[in-house]
């Protein structure tokens, strides 16, 4: 894995979040990355942190001020959720096994263990089980797939191995082309040069008006600033119990 993280250092890109060890901070970014890309996450990040610089200041900040930080991520339960992790962490310090936390799987608990802590497990998304799949040449799932991620980690590099996988698999080796002659591991891999992508099958185009997730966004923008949010009394109803659901509005 050597020459894997060789490769890292010459294109690894200078994001924030990859300048600190602060749990915190790494989990703000983490939870912002987990549905939203990394270039348009930085600025949010830099506000976000600036407005609650630490889990104290998160959890003790209003909902409404948070959403508003929030404001143009979308999920907004992502949000709420990390402000329920920040509350955990100001009340009980931060639990060994990070998936404690609301909002915290598997893979956000080892990235930012990793980053933060130097702990020794693989984070795995799909990108990284795509490049260990083709790498080992074979398909992998739960605790095979954490096993074989958790062998490749080279001791002590924890963080940088999983930044460099999560860049290879979003950069080399993707689910729509595979780079075998620029990547570092086309020596050592058992599927170089012999991918076979499946063409991409066409998908019906969703106008973002007639999503759930649009309807969300008018209707806890008329319950925080009064605005109409336009919507027909069934689709309001039904985006209003989501929200409750999601602890985003009391209930009524
Ligand atoms: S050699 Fe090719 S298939 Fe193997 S990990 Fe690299 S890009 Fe993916």
């Amino acid at each position: 894995m050597t020459a894997l993280l060789d490769w890292y250092e010459t294109v690894k890109r200078p994001l924030p979040w990859r300048e600190t060890r602060d749990p915190y901070a790494l989990l703000v970014s983490e939870v912002m990355l987990q549905q939203t890309q990394a270039a348009r996450v930085v600025p949010y990040y830099e506000a976000f942190l600036g407005r609650f610089p630490t889990a104290e200041a998160l959890a003790a900040a209003p909902l409404e001020e948070v959403l508003k930080a929030w404001s143009g991520l979308g999920y907004n339960r992502r949000g709420l959720a990390l402000q329920r992790a920040a509350a955990h962490v100001a009340a009980h310090g931060w639990p060994e096994d990070l998936t404690e936390l609301p909002g915290v799987g598997p893979y956000t608990a080892a990235a930012v263990g990793s980053f933060a802590w130097d702990r020794q497990t693989a984070a795995v998304d799909t990108n990284v089980r795509r490049v260990l799949e083709r790498t080992l040449g074979r398909p992998l799932t739960g605790r095979a797939l954490q096993s074989a991620a958790d062998a490749a980690v080279p001791p002590g590099r924890a963080a940088d191995h999983n930044q460099a996988m999560m860049e290879l698999g979003a950069t080399v080796c993707t689910a729509r082309v595979a780079r075998c002659g620029s990547c570092p591991l086309e020596a050592a891999c058992a599927s170089a040069h012999r991918v076979q992508i499946a063409p991409k099958r066409p998908r019906k185009a969703v106008r973002f008006e007639d999503t759930e997730r649009y309807a969300r966004g008018r209707v806890l923008r008329s319950v925080l600033h009064g605005e109409p949010d336009g919507l027909d009394p069934v689709r309001r109803e039904r985006a209003l119990a989501g929200l409750r659901a999601d602890g985003l509005v009391g209930a009524r």
